[in-house]
């Protein structure tokens, strides 16, 4: 897309690092930054900024995607020593560190529908006219679930819609059970993984998830090669491990899988599914559906599908057999190494992962070029005499499709340097076109909002801030006010992490404060996880000039220098406490909103409501009684949040009177014992025996739901037991997780202290 707009020429005419882009309303000098040193910064940001170059991300694309590359394949290996020798080429200390895990993959599969009438499952993606790489079957991995169990079952089907919890609770209420049966669910509303976990509960003995179109087919647009949507035979591949409870090489929890390392035996690994899973296509999932009878599903249950969609049980029975070779495969990660100027014991470390289900040119492919240009950035800034203050870290990693098993393995393995020196993490994945996406810790809501005002977005003439804030205002999320909320906070704010990729390891499981970063939301399809997330895709519906990937490498590697750079980190209290109020108020909502819904409901039940207002000849039974929960004391929340404000305060004062007068200041303050006790505050969230029931996800503020997967849960020790009913279990996560908002409020005030020593 061409646009010349006589603001981008005015633009152009500005003297290198000068601000491009719109300031917003509360810019100023560099956050961290003496006057003098944000003026060198700025301009070696600018010159960054002019490297990146769509050319080179198209031509590795095209090196990269040429072929499946997943785990264990000749060219995932091919892949990783190309990007070494890509590193290595342009002056970088970097080298290749394997692993030795865990990876399924198929030895059958079969489905079959075996009642009323016999069908069989094609569970094959055809190659399509126009896209080369699609018939390149011989490497190609077959549609499947990894780490799903063996397994050979036949039962009658019973449709879940979504598979969720709540999905259930309607069941129980329509008389419906999955016990002995094989469900079938759609793909969407939680993670793959969740979806087989919540059916074995239950008591179903297998689990097929199929791709209705009104997810990512026909329903949404024109179908692929004809348009980017998923067609009738493209399945998603992906892993169902039990990621809520750790992710990883599922032999070697909590430790890297280097050669030597323990491994648990097959028989006691925790994160395998209790019952055989397939993914399917709408084409192999249609006749199964149609052939189903029983009730009506509820509207909010159907698909697209041209077909009355029934909730069964049978009288359609299917058999599903599927079983897998358990092979350890080699992970090969790509690590190159900056070393820090003055600082090199504190880390800045970048990552995206270079493995993909088959060519993967958008997953991962688009992000991991925009890293290896940004690494050819920084690596010409070095040859022109930069030098970072801290060491900078850039890592592609290997196995993240099957359960980010390249970047925790190597977290794990190197967990006590990390935890020492790990500054920030800043994570990217897929990249398409559209508004930059931001989302980690909230320590960093204000540095990634003023890096985004200095990136252009590359086909609207305004910065990537500027854009979102534009989006923000005119599509609000939740109530009315907000609208002018993004008009009137300094900073948009960031969404919290869940799990989905690689950041995982660091700030759930390290304490790491990170950032995960992308441009999306202008070009959407239905290629994920498919044979057709190939480069004949991407460039006719990704980010086709690489114009975003561009964007991308440079908004990440703004962020990397600007990290490296500082003489003071940029980390801010004020909008983490500020998100820390939302989260303290919502699970307070939360608690009141449970138990009235509760005691509402064992009133209706007395009452005889349900009995009388449903449809006699459609019967529903009645839901359960509860006990009432107790009224809870959030106190032990409020003094800790009380503590953290304080704290937040005195910092805030600290870094303003560092930064009066250009910054004299902060050349004299003691800024390396600084430095390290604001890297300490992002480990003060995290508890060394982690959350009920899963340990390895010690981060206190966020983590992966444990019935969402990828969606996050913050402060999910309270959260969770709300959920889940656990009164008495919330009650001791009040006080735990108070108690770890005064012990962050306490490293916020010594670095407070630090900062004022001698001023
Ligand atoms: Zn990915």
């Amino acid at each position: 897309m061409q646009k010349l707009a006589i603001g981008s020429l005015c633009l152009a005419l500005l003297p290198p690092g000068a601000r491009t882009a719109d300031p917003g309303p509360e810019a100023s000098a560099l956050a961290g930054y003496t006057a003098a040193s944000a003026k060198t910064e700025q301009d070696w940001e600018a010159k960054f900024r002019a490297i990146p170059d769509p050319a080179n991300l198209r031509s590795y694309m095209q090196r990269l995607a040429a072929r499946p590359h997943h785990v264990g394949s000749a060219y995932d290996k091919d892949n990783a020593e190309w990007i070494l020798a890509r590193l290595k080429e342009w002056g970088l200390d970097a080298k290749i560190e394997t692993y030795d895990v865990l990876f399924p993959t198929p030895k059958e599969r079969a489905l079959e529908m075996v009642a009323p009438t016999r069908f069989t499952a094609k569970l094959e993606e055809p190659s399509v006219a126009g896209d080369p790489t699609s018939s390149q079957h011989n490497e190609q991995l077959p549609t499947y679930n990894a780490y799903s169990i063996d397994g050979d079952v036949t039962g009658p089907l019973v449709y879940v819609n979504f598979g969720v919890p709540e999905d259930y609770e309607a069941l129980d209420r329509m008389g419906v059970s999955v016990k002995g049966a094989i469900v079938i669910a759609r793909y969407g509303a939680s993670w793959r993984g969740i979806k087989p976990k919540v059916a074995a509960e239950h008591g179903a003995i297998g689990c097929l998830i199929y791709s209705d179109p009104h997810e990512d087919g026909y329903f949404r647009g024109l179908d692929y090669p004809a348009g980017p949507f998923r067609p009738k035979d493209g399945a998603q591949r992906g892993s169902v491990m039990d990621m809520p409870t750790y992710p990883g090489d599922p032999l070697t929890p909590g430790v890297g899988a280097t050669k030597d390392a323990r491994r648990l035996a097959l028989s006691e690994v925790q994160t395998l599914t209790k019952i055989p899973v397939i993914p399917i296509s709408y084409a192999d999932a249609q006749p199964l559906l149609a052939a189903m009878e029983g009730r009506v599903a509820p509207e909010a249950w159907r698909g697209s599908l041209p077909i009355t969609y029934r909730v069964g049980p049978g009288p359609a029975r299917a058999h599903l057999k599927a079983s897998f070779n358990w092979d350890t495969k080699t992970l090969y990660n790509v690590v190159a190494r900056i070393p820090g100027a003055t600082d090199p014991d504190e880390w800045i470390v970048r990552g995206n992962h270079h493995d993909a289900w088959v060519n993967g040119a958008q997953d991962p492919v688009s992000g991991a070029v925009a890293l290896l240009e940004e690494a050819r950035g920084l690596a010409g800034l070095l040859r022109q005499g930069w030098r970072p203050k801290r060491t900078i870290v850039l890592c592609f990693w290997d196995g993240e499709e099957e359960g980010l098993l390249g970047s925790t393995e190597w977290a794990e393995d190197h967990a006590r340097e990390l935890q020492q020196k790990a500054a920030v993490y800043i994570n990217s994945d897929n990249n398409d076109r559209g508004y930059l996406n931001a989302s980690g810790s909230h320590t960093l809501e204000k540095f990634i909002n003023g890096v985004a005002r200095d990136i252009q977005d590359p086909e609207a003439q305004v910065s990537v801030w500027k854009r979102l804030q534009f989006l923000r205002i005119a599509n609000p999320q939740g109530n009315p006010a907000d609208r002018q909320e993004p008009r009137n906070r300094a900073d948009l704010r960031i969404a919290a992490l869940g799990s989905g990729s690689d950041y995982s390891a660091f700030i759930d499981h390290l304490g790491v404060a990170s950032l995960n970063l992308g441009f999306g939301g202008e070009s959407e399809g239905g290629i994920y996880h498919s044979i057709y997330d190939d480069v004949a895709w991407y460039t006719k519906y990704g980010d086709p000039d690489f114009v975003y990937g561009k964007a991308l490498a440079q908004t990440a590697g703004t962020a990397v220098m600007r990290l490296a750079d500082a003489e003071l980190l940029p980390y801010d209290f004020g909008d983490f406490t500020d998100t820390i109020r939302r989260y303290v108020n919502e699970v307070e909502k939360l608690a009141q909103d449970t138990r009235e819904q509760i005691v509402e409901q064992n009133r209706r039940i007395d009452e005889g409501l349900f009995a009388a207002v449903d449809n006699p000849r459609e019967k529903m039974l009645p839901p359960s009684k509860e006990q009432a929960p107790p009224f809870l004391n959030f106190a032990p929340l409020e003094n800790g949040f009380a503590a953290l404000q304080r704290a937040a305060e005195q910092y805030s004062q600290a870094a303003t009177r560092a930064a009066a007068g250009g910054g004299a200041a902060l050349a004299n303050a003691s800024l390396r014992d600084a430095n390290a006790k604001l890297i300490a505050v992002e480990r003060a969230l995290t508890l060394k025996d982690g959350l009920p029931n899963r340990p390895w996800y010690q981060h206190q503020i966020y983590a992966p739901g444990f019935y969402t997967g990828y969606g996050v849960k913050t402060l999910p020790g309270v959260r969770e037991s709300l959920e889940q009913k656990q009164w008495k279990l919330a009650e001791e996560q009040i006080g735990r997780v108070g108690k770890v908002l005064e012990n962050a409020g306490e490293a916020i005030q010594s670095a407070a202290a630090e900062l004022s020593r001698g001023n």
